[in-house]
């Protein structure tokens, strides 16, 4: 696939209810979008497509996961759409901010509005209404996260399922709470990392979809993962017992390798349940 094709070609992977667009390839760009749950994870590049979306999580500042922010600022700035949510590490925090405002000044001698906020491993962010993100630590050559979107639903606590419609109410008028809030997780996403954070989260093994880079494939490159901290299919393969999602999507590939290897190798690895689980978004 040549450069150019890269910067106009976006895919679409339908997992369940959720579309994930977008691309990812190792130092090239990494960027998704789901339409569903109004967010965008990394933004390596910004298509136009994305700029109506209303919050964005970065994992970490190398330049592929975050270089299309100035583009999605300066665009909703220009079209005078109020500034999106921008979620990042919080100690790349006033790096980005001085580098967003010097292009903001080179661009229209002007400032751009912009939201960004800081985020930590182990916080709970309420985004919207009905979801919540929380965010996983990783391990990568600079401060590295990624996230589990949970759904927050209201349900009827266990001792009142027996009751009937009006029982029900009646309990309420009297001021009794019936219902209790449960999270459901629907997509989770890491970005580059050399560990899976299965542990950080007992949500994060049922998350329905599982976006995650998988940079290395090949047993010779297992040098090469460990040296530059990414992932290697040897971890994805380990982990896949353990975790429950319909969908794993493998992402972040190495330049190194074409399509039909990163097919042959990867298929190759896995049972003939697991292959139908996993899913390429390159
Ligand atoms: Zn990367
Ligand atoms: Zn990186």
């Amino acid at each position: 696939m040549s450069l150019i094709q890269l910067v106009i070609y976006m895919l679409e992977l339908k997992c369940d209810d959720l579309t994930v667009e977008g691309q990812s390839l190792s130092g090239i760009s990494t960027y998704f979008r789901i339409r569903e749950l109004d967010l965008i994870f990394d933004l390596g590049r910004c298509p136009i497509a994305f700029i109506g979306t209303n919050h964005v999580f970065i994992s970490h500042f190398h330049l592929d996961h975050y270089f299309g922010l100035p583009i999605y600022i300066s665009q909703r700035w220009m079209a005078g759409i109020s500034p999106g949510k921008i979620f990042v590490p919080a100690d790349g925090l006033h790096q980005i901010s001085q580098i967003l405002d010097q292009i903001s000044k080179l661009d229209c001698n002007s400032l751009w509005t912009y939201e960004l906020i800081p985020v930590q491993p182990n916080d709970r962010i309420e985004f919207r209404n009905n979801l919540v993100a929380y965010v996983l630590p990783l391990t990568h050559r600079v401060t590295s996260v990624g996230y589990l979107i949970c759904e927050v639903r209201k349900k009827l606590k266990p001792e009142f399922h027996k009751l009937s419609g009006s029982e029900i109410a009646a309990l309420k008028k009297s001021g009794v709470t019936v219902t209790h809030q449960v999270e459901l997780p629907k997509v989770a996403y890491l970005g580059d990392t050399s560990t899976i954070p299965m542990n950080d989260h007992p949500l994060l093994a049922e998350s329905p979809t599982l976006i995650s880079e998988c940079t290395f494939i090949l047993p010779e490159d297992r040098k090469k993962a460990i040296d530059t901290m990414h992932l290697h299919l040897d971890q994805i393969v380990e982990i896949m017992p353990r975790i429950k999602s319909r969908n794993v999507v493998l992402t972040h590939l190495s330049r190194r390798y074409d399509t039909a290897t990163i097919q042959q190798t990867i298929f190759s690895r896995f049972s003939r349940s697991d292959q139908e689980r996993i899913k390429l978004l390159i």
